[in-house]
């Protein structure tokens, strides 16, 4: 057991909390009355980390239980016995919690992530919204109506899993319902983006998914992207048309509207709005040289996928018997620019279109012999 000892702190953090392990430490000396943050007690109790006090009176950090017991919990009554058996009293309300020294952190977080979506157009009017899930039953979150150049943490609000705003002087934005299912469908997800950057919109709007195997980057950070379909924006509707690709995907096109993106950070959810919306593009300039695309060959396209996976970054391709088919598909259409979606990237109702892929077929093989034929004379 490796003590670390922490009693000079009256609050602990994530990144508290994350140093000691780094340092090597199983268990935690604390002083009395010390506050643990919920997302620090969540990280505690995953990295098996016991927390005693200073005092000598020991008592484990359990983590999702021992967060809940503060106001933010939802589930008071379940949390009568974890509260005698913990030393961080008094624990946060809503309102401390979202003061606290790590959501303003957050806060500031949240307004530079909104500034690059704006910057980068990925936001229009007050279009795209952010979260970041601080504690088991607390998401900090974007307002409604106002520009994402504009943000300041005053403006930002803090709802319950179920949406009820309980911070914040601001409504809270009306999609945070998609963010809300994305965090509870995956727990590694702290942090969503949703946004509607034009170029990755661009195949959301056509229903199509661009090919992988073109660039390292994309296939490391995103890979192969889902299109979940249509709903009115806003609606439970909406928010549930994410579930069944978000495991698998940490990227998902909305058909007709835009993208969300979940990371383990606000900061790396805006990198891979940023990775897909440049692959898009990129695409879409190289289709214009004329010439075929060419493809990172599968070998290569493997060590790809274990940096992935050693990122522990989630990817369709890992579940072997989704990854044959996906393979198989790219394989088959080597200059598409832009796939129907396969059975491995959407169980759901992007309708495939056969008719369609054939036409692209015809189309490729007609620009083939014209570019044959050109080369030859
Ligand atoms: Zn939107």
């Amino acid at each position: 057991m490796t003590t670390i000892n922490m009693a000079a702190q009256k609050l602990l953090a994530l990144r508290d909390v994350e140093k000691a392990r780094t340092a090597g430490a199983t268990d935690l000396l604390t002083a009395a009355g010390c506050v643990i943050t919920p997302s620090a007690r969540d990280f505690l109790q995953q990295h098996g980390i016991t927390v005693r006090t200073a005092n000598g009176s020991g008592h484990v950090a359990e983590g999702k239980q021992a967060a809940n017991q503060n106001n933010v919990s939802g589930k008071a009554a379940n949390n009568t016995k974890q509260t005698s058996r913990l030393h961080s009293e008094p624990h946060p309300s809503a309102a401390e919690l979202f003061h606290s020294a790590e959501a303003e952190v957050i806060k500031q977080e949240i307004c530079a992530v909104g500034k690059k979506l704006w910057s980068r157009m990925y936001v229009d009017g007050n279009g795209g919204n952010i979260s970041y899930r601080i504690g088991p039953n607390a998401v900090i979150c974007t307002p409604t109506l106002i520009s994402k150049a504009d943000l300041t943490p005053e403006d930002l609000c803090m709802v319950d899993m179920e949406g009820n705003q309980i911070a914040g002087v601001r409504p809270r934005t009306s999609e945070v319902f998609l963010h809300l299912e994305i965090y509870k469908a995956v727990p590694e997800a702290k942090a969503a983006v949703h946004c509607h950057p034009p170029h990755a919109t661009a195949y959301a709007i056509t229903g199509r998914v661009p090919p992988s195997r073109v660039v390292p980057e994309y296939e490391v950070f995103v890979g192969k992207v889902a299109i979940a379909p249509y709903e009115t924006p806003g609606t439970a509707k909406f928010a549930e048309t994410v579930l069944p690709f978000v495991q698998q995907h940490n990227t998902v096109l909305l058909a007709n509207h835009g993208i969300v993106c979940w990371a383990d950070t606000v900061t790396h959810a805006e990198w891979y709005a940023e990775v897909v919306d440049t692959y898009c593009w990129t695409l879409m300039l190289a289709t214009q040289l004329g010439a075929p695309l060419s493809y990172i060959p599968p070998d290569k396209a493997s060590d790809l996928l274990s940096i992935k996976r050693r990122l522990g970054l989630p990817d369709v391709r890992f579940d072997s018997n989704q990854m044959k088919e996906c393979q198989l598909s790219d394989l088959q259409m080597p200059s598409a620019i832009a796939l129907v979606p396969n059975a491995c990237e959407s169980q759901t109702s992007v309708a495939r279109n056969m008719e369609e892929v054939d036409i692209e077929a015809l189309v490729k093989l007609v620009s083939d012999s014209v570019m044959a034929a050109l080369e030859e004379n």
